[in-house]
């Protein structure tokens, strides 16, 4: 039955509809207003001469007509004065505006004249208050999808309140109907919040509820508990090139317990970027391999993949491990040879991209998965994975580092771990915030930096100039540098329009010194770790985020010399400035991403689609972050009491139904 048909008999509204999405009762009802137009009394006009005022028609308007364009001319009497008022393309008001019929006029006012957008034919206090404004495809209007919600609200009886009366009561939270007749017709910004929050709050305890459900069960479900030989573990962490610092003791501690545990891993360890994950990682691999099982470390990136491989490689030469590399541009000869010994068990440990997942690749005894900056596996990943593995581990490694707070509410169901200390003797990183787009204020620094055989990144924001903007683009500085260089120095370009062959070359050339500068766009983000290439330009440095430039400047300054990063910027913007200086002032990837969370928000920050941030329909994880967490701490004791005494059975039905279809929220 066509639900919506008990709304309207206008088949074209209801196709309307259905092009928005809109299908059942429920759709349209939850169909929330994005904004509210307030209609209150602007009268004297605000700095911009915007007004919004009750007058009277004082005598018979004129209209002009220019081609197909209309003006309508009207005087009207305000406050006892008259204004002249002008309107384009409504010359059909002409009848309706009989003289001494009280209008409302919405515009903007200069001396005794006023152009209008709106002339309404109604006295202001009719229309005062708040109205909704839906996003409705052409065809609709505001006022008729109002008349459908209303009639829509009447007719549904259930309206799936997720929040148990308890949490309502605790709250003072509206029940879900009121919610929704709040949001959809508030009479006041009181009401219509009331309404929001109990709206938000549902959103969050469902999100919460499913997370902590999602980390319970794993916690109950039978996994197999890892032995390793601890002696030979140690005798491996002996041959590392350094002690570990007190995080990183504490990650692996946390890790190597999870192991042992009968029970799955889901972890997430944060940290700043060169805080030394890296290395916590192939602790958790080495013990996993110990334990007889095969480990596999997932890069988002080839290049980062080789680079893991390498460093892996560095740490694992003195024992018996056998490592290899799989990646999507490998022959398929190449390719074939890693499948068959992955199969048989020949190969330990394997770093590649997410070629590893792929169909065709067959594990002997997977036992352990750690990914490198993406922020969660989806339950769908997971479940992918699992099939690769009877008990597979997970860890899930990132730099974009957030508060701790936020991470348990977002992650909800991992378990966190942070390493905050850099390791030690690391030099400060020196950034420094230049005015302009010229690099003359350091150009004697850089001359010196590069006689002395240092390596320098050049980022700019994107591939090709871009007219409205005085952006550098990569090329033009590319160019410019490759002629100003010449014959001292090679210049290499790097970005995303390259293939991956192309791009793999420059990075080579980079890496072994053959190109001494690098010209690039945020390709290198993500992972590149040269350690002769200690200084870095980054051109209009306003248009990337604060997590951004930390990760860039993070490839710099890795080794024990002193890194340089200068941040080149024509912007006249006090916000810009200030966040450039906030860069300046900090190298703490825990402040700079609660900064730049403010500010940006959490798709910007951590990229929405591969970190497995939920998106919030209505909430917003930051600025509600207080209900969030509450969602969360109540989530915790709804979920108890579903243990232990069997409580909110019907709660707990629905998640279950929302994971196996895979809700927004989990995948
Ligand atoms: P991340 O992956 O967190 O960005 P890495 O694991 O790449 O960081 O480590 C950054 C650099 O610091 C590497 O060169 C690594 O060898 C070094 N490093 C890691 N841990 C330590 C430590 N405890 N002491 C000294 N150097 C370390
Ligand atoms: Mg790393």
């Amino acid at each position: 039955m066509e639900e919506l048909r008990r709304l309207t008999t206008s088949k074209q509204r209801i196709a309307l509809m259905h092009e928005s999405g809109l299908y059942t009762l429920k759709d349209v009802i939850a169909h929330l207003p994005y904004r509210y137009e307030e209609f209150n009394e602007k009268w004297p006009a605000d700095e911009e001469g915007k007004i919004l005022v009750e007058g009277y028609v004082a005598d018979h308007p004129k209209v002009f007509f220019k081609g197909r364009l209309s003006r309508l001319s009207v005087n009207v009497e305000i406050y006892g004065e008259t204004y002249n008022v002008t309107i384009f393309n409504r010359h059909f008001l002409v009848n309706a505006l009989t003289t001494g019929k009280k209008v409302t006029i919405i515009g903007k006012m200069n001396g005794h004249r006023i152009t209008a957008s709106q002339l309404l034919l109604k006295d202001l206090q009719a229309q005062e208050g708040m109205h909704p404004v839906y996003s409705l495809k052409e065809g609709l209007t505001n006022k008729m999808f109002s008349n459908y919600v209303k009639k829509a609200l009447s007719l549904v009886n259930d309206f799936d309140d997720f929040v148990p009366i308890d949490f309502h009561e605790k709250h003072h939270l509206v029940d879900k109907k009121t919610a929704l007749y709040n949001v959809h017709f508030p009479a006041n910004h009181e009401m219509m919040g009331e309404g929001m929050k109990m709206l938000k709050y549902e959103e969050f305890l469902k999100f919460e509820v499913t997370m902590q459900y999602i980390k319970m069960q794993r916690e109950q479900s039978v996994g197999i508990a890892k032995t390793f030989d601890h002696q030979a573990l140690n005798a491996f962490l002996r041959t590392l090139p350094f002690t570990l610092t007190k995080d990183q003791q504490k990650a692996v501690l946390d890790i190597l317990a999870d192991l042992q545990r009968p029970r799955m891993m889901y972890r997430f360890l944060q940290g700043d970027v060169g805080s030394g994950k890296t290395v916590v990682s192939s602790i958790a691999l080495y013990a996993n391999y110990l334990a007889g099982y095969q480990g596999a470390l997932m890069a988002p990136t080839e290049v980062l993949a080789a680079q893991h491989y390498e460093t892996l490689h560095s740490f694992f030469k003195e024992s018996e491990l056998s490592l290899a590399l799989l990646t999507g541009s490998m022959s398929t000869k190449e390719k074939e040879d890693v499948y068959t010994r992955l199969a048989n068990g020949e190969i330990d440990v394997i770093v590649g991209t997410h070629a590893l997942f792929q169909e065709k690749v067959e594990y002997s005894q997977l036992g352990l998965v750690i990914t490198d900056e993406q922020h969660r596996f989806g339950v769908k990943q997971r479940k992918a994975l699992k099939e690769k593995g009877e008990s597979v581990d997970f860890l899930v490694m990132s730099a974009t580092p957030i508060p701790r707070t936020l991470a348990l509410s977002l992650f909800g169901d991992m378990d966190v771990s942070e390493i905050h200390a850099l390791p030690s003797g690391r030099k400060e990183k020196m950034t420094k915030y230049v005015p302009g787009n010229s690099m003359k204020p350091f150009l004697k620094d850089l001359l010196a930096y590069l006689a002395s055989g240092g390596q320098v990144y050049v980022i700019c924001p994107m591939i090709n100039e871009q007219s409205d903007y005085p952006l550098k683009s990569v090329t033009q500085v590319y160019e410019a540098m490759s002629k100003y260089f010449q014959g001292k120095y090679h210049v290499g370009l790097l970005h995303g329009g390259l293939s991956d062959e192309e791009k793999n070359q420059v990075m080579n050339d980079f890496h072994d010194n053959k190109v001494q500068i690098l010209v690039s766009t945020t390709v290198i983000e993500v992972g590149i770790d040269v350690k002769n290439a200690n200084m870095m330009v980054i051109y209009d440095a306003e248009r990337f985020g604060l997590s951004q430039i930390h990760q860039l400047r993070g490839r710099i300054g890795r080794g024990d010399v002193q890194g340089r990063c200068y941040l080149l910027s024509t912007s006249t913007n006090k916000e810009a400035i200030d966040r450039l200086r906030f860069v300046e002032s900090t190298n703490d990837g825990y402040e700079i991403s609660k900064y730049d969370l403010k500010i940006r928000g959490p798709g910007e920050v951590l990229g929405q689609r591969q970190s497995g941030v939920p998106s919030f329909v209505l909430g917003d994880i930051i600025k509600d972050f207080d209900l969030l967490k509450i969602a969360r701490d109540d989530a915790r004791a709804l979920l108890v009491d579903y243990y232990k005494y069997g409580e909110y059975k019907d709660y707990i039905e629905i998640v279950k139904q929302n994971i196996k279809t895979g809700n927004e929220y989990v995948d």
